[in-house]
């Protein structure tokens, strides 16, 4: 009898873990290694699917990739559903685009020129039309763009969720980081502190951390770390509205509401290695919030989370194959990971069935 295909996967963040769930579901025996899966970068995201809200000039490549991205998250939450019998909710509130003074009101005019140089149209809504969609927004606001078409999740559930739906494909999980690997012509090899691991095929998925060493790659691709915090609050309850993007004095600021009161607020990007949600980083992104939505003042603090964005040099994600043939490093998913994380699990998947 033939035995089945190993893989190894390096790396527990929303991609190596939904690389993982492809795998072992196409028969691979995956094991996973990752001291703790599911709180690096993917720990601080807000869990945005939000391809046009997102657009910034120069990303056309990144928009082109991330509109497919919302089916393939449909399409991956059928398939987990298939073996948890679960649900992964996804929820497609749209976004609203708002700008909170006169110079972000022409930001958000200027962006309104991008999505159309991008073929998307975001509607514009004018506050006494829809003062639903302006709840707890502040009253200099008076209208918006709305952007149809994004949705959010919740990375919590997507990480617990196909935790879950791995274990039951028999999917070995080894939490400790990979020191080193290695290939030959037929298997590849990774070492741990607690020993060595083989398989026919490896995927590496470190996020903003270099692969480990013995990792050949082409140079092609560098990643850097780019800082953000999210910080999470529970007050008002916007869950049946837009999510909120907004410029305000020149910073973006977004708000992705939960039932429950249960919002996240985001996202500082700073171009820094060290870790720790500093006091300034917390206090403007604070600052902004009560700005564009004052109603919340009242609002509790519930956690901050931060993350390492894993950046390339032209912000774009890649596959890459790495001398030898067997294994594939996948990263670059910058601001996107979550949002990309099954169309990449798809790559590994194909990867991995072209090498046997
Ligand atoms: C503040 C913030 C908000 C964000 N919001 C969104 C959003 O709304 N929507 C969206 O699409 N994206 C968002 N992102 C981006 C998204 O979080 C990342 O692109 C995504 O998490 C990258 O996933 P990853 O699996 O590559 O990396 P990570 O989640 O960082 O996972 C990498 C994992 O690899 C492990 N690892 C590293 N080295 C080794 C090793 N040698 N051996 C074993 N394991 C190792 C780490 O422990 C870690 O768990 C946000 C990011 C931040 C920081």
């Amino acid at each position: 009898m033939k035995s089945a295909k190993r893989a190894l996967v390096v790396g527990g963040g929303v991609i190596g873990l939904t690389s993982a769930f492809q795998l072992a579901r196409q028969g691979w025996q995956v094991t996973l290694f990752d001291p703790s899966p599911g709180r690096g970068a993917t720990w601080a995201a807000a869990g945005m699917i939000a391809p046009i809200a997102e657009i910034h000039p120069g990303e056309e490549t990144n928009y082109e990739l991330q509109k497919g991205a919302l089916q393939a998250w449909r399409t991956f939450a059928s398939a987990l559903r298939e073996v948890t019998h679960k649900e992964l909710c996804i929820v497609e509130t749209g976004t609203l685009v708002l700008g909170w003074d006169g110079s972000d009101r022409r930001l958000v005019d200027q962006f309104a020129h991008v999505a159309a140089a991008f073929g998307v149209i975001p509607r514009r809504v004018e506050r006494d039309e829809r003062p639903e969609m302006f709840e707890g927004v502040s009253p200099r606001i008076a209208d918006g763009l709305l952007v149809g078409g994004d949705a959010w999740l919740d990375p919590d559930a997507v990480v617990a969720l196909v935790n879950e739906a791995n274990a039951q494909l028999g999917v070995t999980i080894v939490n400790e980081m990979v020191a080193s690997v290695s290939s030959d012509d037929s298997r590849v090899e990774a070492i741990t502190d607690s020993g060595s691991f083989v398989g026919d095929i490896g995927v590496i998925a470190t996020g903003a951390a270099a692969p480990p060493s013995g990792a050949t790659t082409s140079g092609a691709h560098v990643i850097r770390p780019v800082h953000g915090i999210t910080v999470r609050v529970k007050g008002i309850d916007r869950s049946e509205q837009p999510m909120i993007r907004s410029y305000v004095k020149g910073n973006t600021l977004y708000m992705v509401s939960r039932p429950g009161g249960y919002n996240v607020l985001g996202a500082s990007s700073e171009e820094r290695r060290d870790a720790g949600a500093q006091v300034g980083e917390v206090q403007r992104l604070l600052r902004d919030a009560l700005d564009v939505v004052p109603a919340l003042e009242t609002a509790v603090i519930v956690e901050t989370r931060e993350g390492n964005r894993p950046a390339s040099h032209d912000l774009r994600p890649f596959f890459e194959v790495l001398s030898g043939g067997r294994w594939a490093w996948s990263s670059g998913h910058f601001r996107h990971g979550v949002t990309l994380a099954p169309i990449a699990a798809g790559e590994a998947l194909r990867f991995a069935e072209s090498v046997t």
